[in-house]
């Protein structure tokens, strides 16, 4: 699917294409009528000579980012980008495969964490490929952990505190995150429960995913999360699956979803990432690519704006992630664009009238529009 994938991405006009007469979500907000060039895989300013696309009616939004999916099999880069996801985060794959699928021409772009640091005897130690590769038992073992990963080539620490039957030890977490951050690594935590998020916190990583299943987040964990510059990828797609669909016993969404609406009341800057996976073993599977425009729905229901929903899934994972090359619409930037239908600014879901794909200057098929 990857072929194919890759053989229906083309450059038209010679690469040089200008959209005219549309609005422009730029990153940050939506401007009047213009024009953007995709020149040499870029955004250019030139217009001249280029094939013109009449945006009139349509809104160009900055290819959209999911922060948190992960790359479990064939085909997914082709899902992602068909719904305009032009650059995904893995959060747990293995690395000798996910590095065949780095800086693919006209293919979704991705940065991974490979193996995360796993609890021995938890839940996770029990994911195929990167359950028993990420077991460290204790702090004295930090070091050796993230060296591997720096040598595998991580984009960023992973680690997996609350895991289900056993969990670090809160020496392991400080010591994985001090270690990761002296080798200027950001660290993401994998946390699902008001007691897990504690115990990230107090360890200092930099970036939480997940939202707690079982509780809503006091004011004095919200207020610390502001304090220390933190940044949440909730999730909501996957915690709502999971509670849709194993109904574990003292879950429930609503929690998730409120913790959401305080930590993006109090300032905290919230990512959009669904989860997307495609694993048997996982607790629930989420599609890759249509996820995320649930994401975007389940952002606005839990009360941030539509502008902010978007920023979201484009200049804020850009900047929390240190990928300054995308996430907005600028001359010199990468041509990762998605042309739609509709006004997102006015109803989230018009994400989904999806018109046209641009990835790093290719097109795109939009997914259920191919041959
Ligand atoms: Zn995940």
């Amino acid at each position: 699917m990857a072929d194919q994938q890759q053989e229906a991405a083309r450059r038209p006009g010679g690469g040089k294409i200008a959209v005219t007469n549309v609005r422009v979500f730029d990153g940050r907000q939506l401007v009047p009528g213009g024009t953007v060039v995709i020149s040499g895989g870029r955004i250019g300013t030139d217009p001249v000579g280029a094939q013109v696309i009449d945006g009139r009616g349509g809104v160009l939004l900055p290819g959209l980012i999911d922060a948190h999916v992960h790359l479990d099999g064939p085909g997914r880069l082709a899902a992602l980008a068909g719904y305009g996801v032009t650059t995904a985060l893995d959060m747990a794959s293995v690395p000798e495969e996910t590095a065949a699928l780095r800086g693919r021409p006209g293919q979704t772009d991705i940065r991974s964490a490979g193996i995360p640091a796993i609890a021995p005897g938890s839940l996770h130690s029990h994911i195929p490929g990167v359950g028993q590769r990420g077991l460290i038992a204790g702090p004295d073992e930090a070091k050796r952990f993230v060296a591997d990963r720096v040598a595998e080539g991580s984009d960023y620490i992973k680690i997996v505190v609350g895991s289900p039957l056993a969990d670090h030890e809160q020496a392991t977490i400080d010591a994985l995150v001090a270690v990761a951050h002296e080798q200027g690594k950001l660290v993401v935590a994998h946390a699902s429960s008001v007691e897990s998020v504690a115990k990230a916190q107090a360890a200092g990583a930099d970036i939480l995913t997940h939202a707690p299943r079982d509780g809503v987040l006091d004011p004095v964990a919200v207020a610390r999360a502001v304090a220390a510059g933190r940044v949440v990828v909730p999730t909501l797609a996957m915690m709502e699956a999971i509670v849709n669909n194993l109904a574990p016993p003292d879950a429930d969404y609503a929690y998730s979803r409120a913790s959401v609406a305080a930590l993006h009341e109090a300032g905290v800057p919230i990512l959009a990432g669904t989860d997307a996976n495609d694993s048997p073993g996982t607790p629930s599977r989420v599609p890759h690519g249509d996820s995320l425009h649930h994401e975007l729905e389940l952002l606005v229901d839990a009360g941030l704006s539509p502008r902010d929903a978007l920023r979201a899934a484009t200049s804020l994972p850009a900047r929390y992630f240190g990928l300054p090359d995308r996430g907005a619409i600028e001359p010199g930037l990468r041509a990762d664009l998605v042309l739609i239908g509709d006004d997102p600014l006015r109803d989230i879901r018009a994400t989904r009238s999806i018109r046209r794909i641009w990835c790093g200057g290719y097109e795109v098929q939009p997914a259920g529009t191919g041959t």
